[in-house]
């Protein structure tokens, strides 16, 4: 199959390299020059781990191929992918379909027989027709089926969650559309993947509910851990009993300082305007979203409250600004709410992330960039977890403790265990599960 695959962020780019190891003969085709004359070196504009080298593979077998040309890559193809941005337009909040329908349009004038024209992108239920609508105003004589086929990778996992997937949603009309999908997952269908068959309405939906009920589990096991920490029970453990019932599964019940990233805080929000537009209340999205939002601010008081009450003239280091470990997407990351509040209340942040900070330099003022985790701490009255990579799991407490002017560690993520902490000597707050505390009180003890 040739395959066009339109938008090389993280899931177009993701989508087109693994078709193209599928065998498939894929080019991709973004508008940002700068990113193609990059992807044409081999060189991968975002991180994600694993992909530069089947890039690089793909390339060298002559089955990938980037160019900002849209028209000659839509000579002879079979199926063109569109996976451009929906993000939230920041005049009133709602979900952008410009650079879908402005890649449409120009698709449509250059279509030449029949083409499968596929949804990537995150859309609202009803995309479909009006992009078939749009292809037949710009072009009426040409021959095309629409699909919607949504995409549930995660940064991060990219790759494998791309190759092995959970299920692979297909919403067309056509059972030639419909082939054509099949073919183009034939070595996923070989090894038993899901399919799920469906209409394009019904598949734009499936995207967003799956979104808002992975983004409500996590709001309720951040509930939680509120509760616990009234309560004196231990969120991790609760969330553990709770995941061993097949029912509830296990996954997305760690607690922490709230979802963020490119997906979850705009699929709720584009999915109660929608159902709001249907005339239909989400009053449980409508909580999750609004808890989710509190819950940034509540974060930034836990700091506050970690250092005694006052941030002010304190120096708090920050590890990991990217919204989750093993990406350097910033879009919407917790600590792009929860560092400027601790600036206004008069805070001095550093922060170190292992792979987001040239992303994280154009978005933050006056935060001071460390080289690394121990610069970062220098000098710190308190340091704040905020990304759990699984560097800063290893980390050399015993020399961070030295390095430290107050020793005092609020985990947001969880990552660490409270007797290694009370054995390191620090306080230690973290989400649901009871403080350690007593370090700073012995330390001053001692200095005096
Ligand atoms: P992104 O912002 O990383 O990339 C979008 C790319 O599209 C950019 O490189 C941009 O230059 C390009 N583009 C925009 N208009 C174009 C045009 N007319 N022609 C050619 N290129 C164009 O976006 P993303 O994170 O990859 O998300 C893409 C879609 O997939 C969104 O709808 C998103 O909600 C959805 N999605 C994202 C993820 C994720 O984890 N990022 C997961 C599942 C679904």
């Amino acid at each position: 199959m040739r395959i066009t695959m339109i938008g090389t962020g993280y899931v177009g780019l993701v989508s087109g390299v693994c078709f193209a190891e599928f065998g498939h003969t894929v080019t991709c085709v973004d508008k940002d020059q700068t990113k193609i004359d990059s992807l044409k070196q081999g060189v991968v504009t975002i991180y994600e781990p694993g992909l530069d080298r089947m890039v690089m593979n793909n390339m060298d077998h002559g089955r990938l191929q980037f160019t900002c040309d849209l028209a000659s890559s839509l000579k002879g193809v079979n199926v063109v992918f569109i996976a451009v941005g929906t993000p939230n337009r920041s005049s009133d909040g709602n979900i952008d379909l410009s650079y879908v329908f402005s890649a449409v349009e120009e698709v449509a004038k250059h279509l030449e027989g029949y083409t499968v024209i596929v949804l990537k992108s995150t859309v609202p239920v009803g995309t479909s027709e009006q992009v078939a609508a749009t292809i037949r105003r710009v072009n009426p004589r040409v021959d095309f089926d629409i699909v919607s086929n949504p995409e549930f990778l995660r940064e991060g996992s990219a790759i494998i969650d791309f190759m092995r997937p959970d299920r692979v949603v297909i919403g067309t009309k056509t059972a030639k559309a419909a082939e054509i999908m099949r073919n183009i997952y034939g070595p996923l269908l070989l090894n038993e993947t899901p399919l799920l068959q469906t209409t394009p309405a019904t598949a734009e939906l499936i995207k967003y509910a799956a979104n808002a009920f992975l983004a409500t589990k996590i709001t309720f096991i951040n509930e939680m851990a509120d509760l616990c920490e009234k309560t004196g029970a231990n969120v991790q453990e609760v969330a553990k009993g709770m995941g061993m019932d097949t029912r509830i599964n296990p996954k997305f019940l760690n607690a922490g300082p709230g979802y963020g990233g490119s997906c979850f805080p705009k699929d709720t929000r584009a999915l109660w305007d929608l159902a709001r537009e249907a005339g239909v209340a989400l009053p449980i999205v409508a909580a999750t979203i609004a808890s989710n939002d509190e819950r940034k601010v509540r974060m930034a008081q836990k700091v506050v409250d970690a250092c005694g009450g006052s941030v002010a003239g304190k120096t708090v280091a920050v590890l990991g600004l990217a919204f989750k470990p093993n990406t350097d997407d910033m879009r919407e990351a917790p600590s792009l709410d929860i560092i400027p509040r601790l600036q206004a209340q008069g805070a001095m942040v550093r922060a170190f992330d292992p792979k987001a900070m040239d992303v994280a330099r154009t978005l933050f003022s006056g935060l001071h960039m460390a080289h690394d985790s121990y610069e970062a701490v220098t000098g710190a009255d308190c340091v704040v977890v905020m990304t759990e990579w699984n560097e800063f799991q290893v980390l050399d407490l015993k020399r961070i403790h030295e390095l430290m002017n107050t020793p005092v560690i609020l985990d947001l993520r969880n990552i660490y265990k409270r007797d290694d902490m009370r054995d390191a000597g620090f306080d230690y707050h973290s989400i649901g599960r009871e403080p350690v505390l007593g370090a700073v009180r012995e330390r001053m003890r001692a200095a005096s």
